[in-house]
C-alpha cells in the first residue's frame, strides 16, 4: 500500500493558464484583435472618422465603425482621414523635441 502520492509540481490548470499567457495578446484591446486577423498592421491609429475623429488601425475597421455608427451616411474611402499621410504632408509645422536649428 503506498499511502502518499505526490502531488504534480505542474498542474493541468497552470499549463493552461501558460498556455494562454502565450498565446493571448493582452493590453492591445480591438487593435490586437485585428492584428491577430491579419490585414494591415501599423501598430498606431492610423486613420480618423471625418465624422466623428474616432480612430482606427485599418480602412477596414474604419469602413465597419463607418456602417455602425453613421449608417445615414454614404461611405467613402477617400474621405477618411489618413493620419499618417496628414504628418508627411505638413512639413511647416514646428515639431516638439526638436531645438537643433535655435541655437542663441
Ligand atoms: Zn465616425
Amino acid at each position: 500500500m503506498t499511502g502518499k502520492a505526490k502531488p504534480k509540481k505542474h498542474t493541468a490548470k497552470e499549463i493552461a493558464a501558460k498556455v494562454d499567457a502565450a498565446t493571448t495578446s493582452r493590453g492591445g484591446g480591438k487593435a490586437g484583435l485585428h492584428d491577430r486577423l491579419g490585414g494591415e498592421k501599423g501598430g498606431h491609429a492610423k486613420y480618423e472618422c471625418p465624422h466623428c475623429k474616432t480612430t482606427a488601425p485599418d480602412i477596414k475597421t474604419m469602413e465597419i465603425h463607418h456602417e455602425a455608427k453613421h449608417p445615414k451616411i454614404p461611405y467613402e474611402e477617400s474621405k477618411i482621414i489618413n493620419k499618417h499621410a496628414t504628418v508627411q504632408a505638413d512639413p511647416n509645422k514646428p515639431r516638439p523635441g526638436i531645438r537643433g536649428s535655435l541655437k542663441k
